[in-house]
């Protein structure tokens, strides 16, 4: 009998390495990167084998033995780990809370009754993974040229697939990965989406496109069975075309030669809790890490990535025309709101455009983004607005539900008869949501079918689907959405776009505000028009309204001008010291009583200085409380990356010792300040 000495990460809130030891024989001698099960306390946890040796500063009697170590797969290749260890180290993490929350559930399990039915399940079904290509589009000439240059990368390369909506990137990545699987036997590609279940036609046209090759996706909406078994696949190479959102990032893909990130700019790739990664910048560590090219595709590239095509570091792909022939970028109109006073939040030139839609037989999109009846309920004789009691926020009134929520803590009241405060009966709605304009839309075009996308609307599972299937099969004459309906959709006969109210995004506090409100409108403008236009037809239309029609934004948006846009807004950032020129970390603190969170955050400021290092005075967050916790942040700045990485590590350390009941956390490049 052998022994060994163990040293495996546990996902414990501690950033440490425990030792265990082993005994076996010499044929199982456990493996770096292999799995283990071993005794924490009373309990059992899985931890990960990080290295394989004899010593330890263990007292020996003290030290335990590891109950099992998950021979049945493969170890985790040293590359996957460290791709861990870099985005623990720069995320300031422990690296067990990367390595294991990873993992699927099961995978994680004591019992092993699941892994070893879904192993058996793998091995029985053999694929032909012959990516054996059928009907493929012939490109455009920039389409090939962009498909052609990523799939002929010797080495790294990042590239931006800069294409307006409607373009066809899709196309260029399908044939670009085609080329990749074409080009081993067991190569492996990566697709990130923003969000899966918004953008199933993708799905489907990766299945059509390889019927012989397996697809494996990875989100958070799996079941636990599926999520093992396609971690599985990808683990063990069966599966060589993975699509998933951020989480996919941190997957084992052990012949990965091809990562794709479409939508490169959404917010989705951000995690927001727990370890604050953003999944596109470690896709572009780890494609760097195994000299492999990586594509970011969007028709509103973030300015980080703009940024790095100015400097030399990402190399620019173009598509500057739709692919489909004839079918053109719509006409960009805006609505002075002041001129023409909207009725029900619609001016009458919006009103007519939809009227003459309904009149041809063509679909129209309003979008809102704002969902429930109205943000507020108030009472004019007193004053009474509908605060939400746990949060500072107001409670929107959902009309249809009868109910009050607030959507940042959830709390629900029935809407009251009269008014808390005075007994008023006659209480008000202000503002507009997506009901209200769904309500006033009814009345106005009664003859017409109606249809509304968003949260809501679609709480249940698979009524997303059902409810875009019914756009695609031509069932709705208009329809209303948020966000929802902003992604991926190729609507065939859609051909006005209304954008009812997006002004209030303009003189947000947020610097990256305008950024967004750009990429959102261009986005959801891109859902007109992506079909070819009849012989003779309209061309397609997007109505803008606003009350300031000559803000430079606006411009822009006309003109489908991003790349001055963009070129400007970096100019200003530059200026004004903002990122991508300067690197930031916050410092959120949260505790029951506001100042005890703002006490934390002026001793973690005063605790340390450090040359280059700017911490800036903590303020409340814009939503100060929610769920009856108030929050406070603390914004750090430096000029340099590896700076602030090394007062990061330094700083972590101090906080530490202040002892406050507060809460805190620590995000790297925040993107929500
Ligand atoms: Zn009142
Ligand atoms: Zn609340």
């Amino acid at each position: 009998m052998l022994h060994r000495i163990l040293k495996i990460v546990l996902d414990i809130p501690l950033d440490f390495i425990f030792d265990y030891r082993w005994i076996g024989e010499e044929v199982a001698i456990p493996r770096v990167g292999q799995l283990a099960l071993v005794p924490f306390g009373r309990r059992k946890l899985m931890g990960l084998i990080v290295e394989v040796g004899d010593s330890t500063d263990v007292d020996p009697a003290k030290l335990k033995n590891v109950i099992a170590v998950r021979s049945q797969i493969g170890p985790l290749s040293c590359q996957w780990l460290a791709l861990c260890n870099f985005a623990a180290s720069y995320y300031q993490r422990p690296l067990g809370e990367v390595v294991i929350p990873g993992l699927p559930k099961n995978l994680r399990a004591e019992k092993t009754m699941a892994l070893d039915r879904a192993l058996k399940k793998l091995t029985k079904t053999a694929d032909n993974q012959d990516p054996a290509l059928w009907d493929v589009p012939k490109l455009n000439p920039a389409q090939q040229r962009a498909a052609d240059t990523i799939a002929c990368t010797p080495g790294f390369s990042s590239y931006l697939l800069y294409g307006v909506t409607g373009s066809g990137k899709t196309e260029v990545y399908l044939q670009a990965a085609a080329k990749i699987l074409d080009s081993g036997s067991n190569t492996q590609v990566l697709i990130l989406v923003p969000e899966i279940n918004l953008t199933p036609q993708l799905e489907g046209n990766i299945r059509a496109r390889f019927p012989n090759i397996r697809l494996a996706t990875l989100h958070s909406g799996l079941a636990e069975g599926e999520r093992m078994m396609h971690w599985l696949a990808a683990h063990q190479g069966q599966a060589r075309i993975i699509l998933g959102t951020r989480l996919a990032i941190l997957a084992s893909l052990p012949q990965l030669k091809l990562i794709i990130v479409d939508e490169e700019h959404d917010l989705s790739y951000k995690q927001q809790e727990g370890l604050r990664y953003s999944a596109r910048d470690l896709a572009v560590w780890r494609a760097h890490q195994l000299t492999i090219p990586i594509v970011l595709g969007s028709a509103t590239p973030s300015l980080e990535s703009w940024c790095h095509v100015s400097s030399g570091r990402y190399q620019i792909l173009e598509l500057r025309e739709r692919a489909v022939k004839n079918a053109e970028l719509p006409v960009i109109k805006l609505v002075d709101v002041e001129r023409d006073r909207p009725i029900e939040g619609l001016t009458s030139t919006l009103m007519s455009a939809i009227k003459m839609r309904l009149d041809r037989g063509e679909q129209s999109l309003l979008f809102l983004n704002r969902r429930g009846y109205a943000p507020v309920l108030s009472c004019d004789a007193c004053g009474w607005v509908s605060n939400c009691t746990r949060c500072t926020a107001f409670m929107v009134l959902h009309k249809p539900e009868r109910r009050l929520r607030c959507h940042h803590c959830s709390l629900e009241l029935r809407v009251p008869r009269d008014c808390p405060t005075c007994s008023n009966v006659d209480l008000q709605p202000l503002g507009r949501g997506t009901q209200r304009l769904e309500e006033g839309l009814r009345t106005r075009f009664p003859e017409a079918r109606i249809l509304r996308i968003d949260a809501d609307s679609t709480r249940l599972k698979g009524a997303a689907q059902v409810a875009f299937d019914m756009v695609h099969r031509g069932e709705v004459d208009i329809l209303i959405g948020t966000q929802m309906v902003a992604k991926g959709h190729d609507f065939q006969n859609l051909t006005l776009v209304g954008i009812v109210n997006p002004d209030t995004a303009l003189f947000s506090q947020d610097y990256r505000a305008s950024e967004r409100l750009f990429a959102q409108l261009m986005q959801v403008a891109g859902r007109a028009g992506r079909i070819a236009r009849r012989e003779g037809g309209n061309l397609s239309e997007v109505l803008v309204q606003t009350r300031y029609p000559n803000h430079p934004l606006y411009a822009a948006v006309v003109t489908h001008d991003y790349d001055h846009f963009a070129d400007g807004l970096l100019k200003e950032r530059q200026q004004a010291c903002l990122p991508p020129y300067i690197f930031q970390a916050l410092l959120r603190a949260e505790a029951k009583e506001l100042h005890v969170a703002i006490n934390f955050l002026l001793r973690a400021k005063d605790c340390m200085a450090y040359g280059g290092i700017t911490l800036n005075d903590p303020i409340p967050m814009t939503i100060t409380r929610v769920a009856n916790v108030d929050r406070a942040q603390l914004l750090v700045e430096c000029a340099s990356r590896s700076v602030l990485q090394a007062f990061l590590k330094i700083w972590l350390v101090a906080l530490e010792e202040i002892k406050s009941t507060a809460k805190w956390s620590l995000e790297v490049d925040p993107v929500d300040i």
